[in-house]
């Protein structure tokens, strides 16, 4: 039976450390503050957001929701990010993506301060990620190297494969493990032989969003595969594709009408890997935790400029 890796546990250990963290910042410095700009509506923006801020809530971070309307001019957008820019108060900016079409995402992107980008996406920040210097990281990725570390899964010397290239995931992670010393292969769609070259990973890492799109040729038997995907089926034949012969969860998606899967096949992952992380319940849960990570880190950053130790 291979080793289901469980991101939850890993997100609850991360937020307690964090406890510390945040309870000496508020003795020796001030309450962290992390600001959060949801443009329009968008239902699923909306819940991500909300467990932002609820995770803020849990731990004492000060949180604040701006919630411009989704009729915003890019000048309007770059006010907003300008003021928090400003604020003594804020350590850390995200903008919830998407944004509506008439805005120049890479600009609003490009003008939050690299000191209070928490979401790690700034080029200067992405800079500091490439040559190993300290700096905020991009969620995900980050998230999934504390998966495999909380799980002694050594990456030194190992084959690690990652497929996706996004400036999000794909390509960070791929500088991650670079750092952790893996050698390391990045496919993408225009990858030759996709299944070729997965098959030799120690460590294979899925970042496509393709439902259940690798499979056993992927999967070298023994590998670790940690899946970040996570796609929602609600097509009844896509499922029983998906879910042959598991009766438990073809009656979850009979019952609910959707399921949630990830990149790679899960009978293929069961089969094949000595290690996995399920979906839901594997990456996912970490990207938060790793942006109150982000958002510590920025406020300790502010208070060492401010010359005030939190060393002993
Ligand atoms: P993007 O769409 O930005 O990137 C997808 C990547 O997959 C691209 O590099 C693309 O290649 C590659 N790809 C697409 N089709 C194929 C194929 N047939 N063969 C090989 N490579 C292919 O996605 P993201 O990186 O943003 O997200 C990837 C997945 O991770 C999604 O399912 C998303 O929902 C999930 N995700 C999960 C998070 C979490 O919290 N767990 C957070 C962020 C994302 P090319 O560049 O050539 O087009």
């Amino acid at each position: 039976m291979p080793q289901v890796l469980d991101g939850n546990a890993v997100r609850d250990q991360i937020k307690a450390e964090l406890r510390s963290r945040i309870d000496l910042l508020r003795d020796r410095f001030r309450t962290p503050g992390l600001a959060v700009v949801l443009v329009g509506d968008d239902p699923a923006s909306s819940i991500y957001v909300r467990n932002k801020i609820k995770t803020c809530e849990e731990l004492g971070i000060y949180s604040e929701a701006i919630r411009p309307s989704a009729a915003i001019t890019t000048e309007e957008l770059l006010a907003i990010v300008e003021s928090l820019n400003q604020r003594s108060d804020i350590d850390g900016i995200l903008v919830q993506m998407p944004l509506p079409r008439q805005v120049d995402s890479k600009r609003v992107l490009d003008a939050i301060l690299p000191q209070k980008d928490v979401d790690g996406f700034h080029p200067l920040n992405v800079g500091l990620l490439s040559i190993g210097a300290p700096g905020p990281r991009s969620c995900t990725p980050a998230g999934v190297i504390q998966i495999l570390k909380r799980h002694n899964i050594s990456m030194q010397g190992a084959e690690a494969v990652v497929v996706g290239r996004s400036d999000i995931v794909g390509k960070p992670m791929a500088m991650m493990l670079i750092h952790e010393s893996a050698t390391v292969t990045v496919c993408h769609s225009r990858t030759r032989d996709l299944a070729e070259v997965c098959s030799r990973a120690d460590i294979l890492i899925a970042a496509i969003g393709r439902p259940a799109f690798l499979h056993d040729a992927h999967i070298k038997h023994g590998a670790v595969v940690i899946d970040v995907g996570i796609n929602r089926i609600t097509d009844r034949a896509e499922a029983e594709r998906i879910w042959q012969g598991n009766a438990a969860k073809l009656a979850q998606f009979e019952a609910k009408g959707s399921l949630l899967v990830g990149d790679v096949n899960p009978n293929s992952m069961e089969t094949r890997a000595s290690a996995y992380t399920p979906v839901p319940g594997g990456v996912g849960p970490l990207t938060i935790a790793m942006l109150m990570v982000n958002a510590v880190g920025l406020a300790e950053q502010h208070a060492c400029h401010f010359g005030i130790k939190l060393d002993d």
